[in-house]
């Protein structure tokens, strides 16, 4: 894929909000090599310094501590707008502040857009089908969501972001893509993340109880973040025709309770299994159809679940030690 942008025929300038987190800091990470500049925009909400630390010393990185429903004064050629809680635990402990980073800041990146011209992409995500009726999800489904559930700050503040996206480039002509990313997961994730990765190798980890939520018949279908990260910078780089929405996603589907069985064996783990509650509005199955992905975009994940699993346990195990070996 092209490194240049089509527009300009040099190097582009990009920003990424959202960009110390978990997928951000990866896709900073993979943009540095192709662009003039990379500015990352966050508010530390649930990102750390620590996951951009090893960017610093690029002279082509800049990290800007701002909320992104904020206007932004940043003069750049593309915006990967990737700024949200996405863990149900932390959109769902200030409902209200999720709705607004998803709507303002969505408003504030298409602002900005529409100001330098830059091409806007929004990580959206498959919330957005909410607990499906259709299956395997593909982008013209509707969805099925609740929007005044417990989930509706994220999901429906998704949507409405996407619709904002489409609005602009309708009313504007201005260039968008929408990325609707299914679950994912990798090195990176903050340890109290909550999210069910990183909750089932930290338990096996430490040889805690494994907590499935509900029967664990739910399932998911999980894509290994640097594959995820590959989709968005080819769809960033399609051509203008190219708008999305575009499911980014590994078609894999497992059910939570054999998701826990993979983790204990790949760790090795004497953990037992604790069930509890199922959460209000849980999507009981979720696989992206990624056609359009393919044909569009010439990707496809590449990484086994167990390959990026045991990228993931790794990980996990090396903060865990340090964590240890710290003096209290
Ligand atoms: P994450 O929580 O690790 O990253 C989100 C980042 O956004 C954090 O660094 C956080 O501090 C920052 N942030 C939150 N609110 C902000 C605000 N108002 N202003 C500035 N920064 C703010 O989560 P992630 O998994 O890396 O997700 C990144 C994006 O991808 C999110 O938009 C999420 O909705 C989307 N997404 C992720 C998944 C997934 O499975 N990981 C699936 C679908 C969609
Ligand atoms: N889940 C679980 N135990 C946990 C965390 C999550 O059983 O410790 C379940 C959760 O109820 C859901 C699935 O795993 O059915 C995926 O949850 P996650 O929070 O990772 O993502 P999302 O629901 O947003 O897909």
């Amino acid at each position: 894929m092209s490194a240049v942008d089509a527009n300009r025929g040099r190097s582009p300038r990009v920003l990424v909000t959202g960009g110390a987190g978990f997928i951000g800091s990866h896709l900073c990470e993979r943009l540095l090599a192709t662009s003039e500049a990379v500015v990352s925009v966050d508010n530390y909400y649930t990102g750390r310094a620590e996951n951009i630390a090893h960017l610093r010393s690029s002279a082509k990185f800049e990290a800007l501590t701002r909320d992104a429903t904020e206007p932004l004064e940043v003069e750049v050629d593309q915006i990967y707008n990737l700024a949200c809680p996405a863990s149900p635990v932390h959109y769902q402990r200030d409902p209200v502040r999720t709705v607004q980073t998803n709507v303002l800041g969505a408003l504030a990146v298409l602002r900005l857009a529409e100001r330098t011209g830059a091409t806007a992409l929004q990580a959206s995500t498959s919330e957005v089908y909410g607990d499906p009726e259709r299956h395997p999800q593909t982008e013209t489904y509707w969805g099925h969501t609740n929007p005044i559930g417990p989930r509706a700050c994220y999901n429906e503040g998704k949507r409405c972001a996407e619709t904002l996206f489409f609005d602009f480039h309708r009313q504007y002509a201005m260039p968008i893509k929408v990325a609707r990313i299914f679950n994912t997961y990798g090195p990176r994730m903050a340890l109290n993340d909550g999210r069910v990765v990183s909750n089932f190798i930290v338990q096996a980890l430490r040889a805690q109880p494994i907590t499935i939520h509900g029967s664990g018949e739910q399932t998911r279908s999980f894509c290994y973040v640097t594959d995820l990260v590959e989709g968005l910078a080819r769809l960033m780089a399609s051509p203008a025709a190219v708008t999305g929405p575009i499911n980014l996603g590994n078609t894999g589907e497992v059910t939570i309770a054999e998701l826990a069985e993979i983790i204990i064996r790949l760790t090795g783990s004497r953990s037992a299994i604790a069930y509890a509650d199922q959460a209000e509005d849980d999507p009981s199955r979720r696989q992206p159809d990624i056609a359009k992905a393919r044909r569009l975009l010439d990707w496809a994940p590449t990484t086994a679940l167990e390959t990026g699993l045991a990228h993931t346990i790794e990980y996990f195990d090396r903060v865990l030690r340090r964590g240890a070996a710290t003096p209290k």
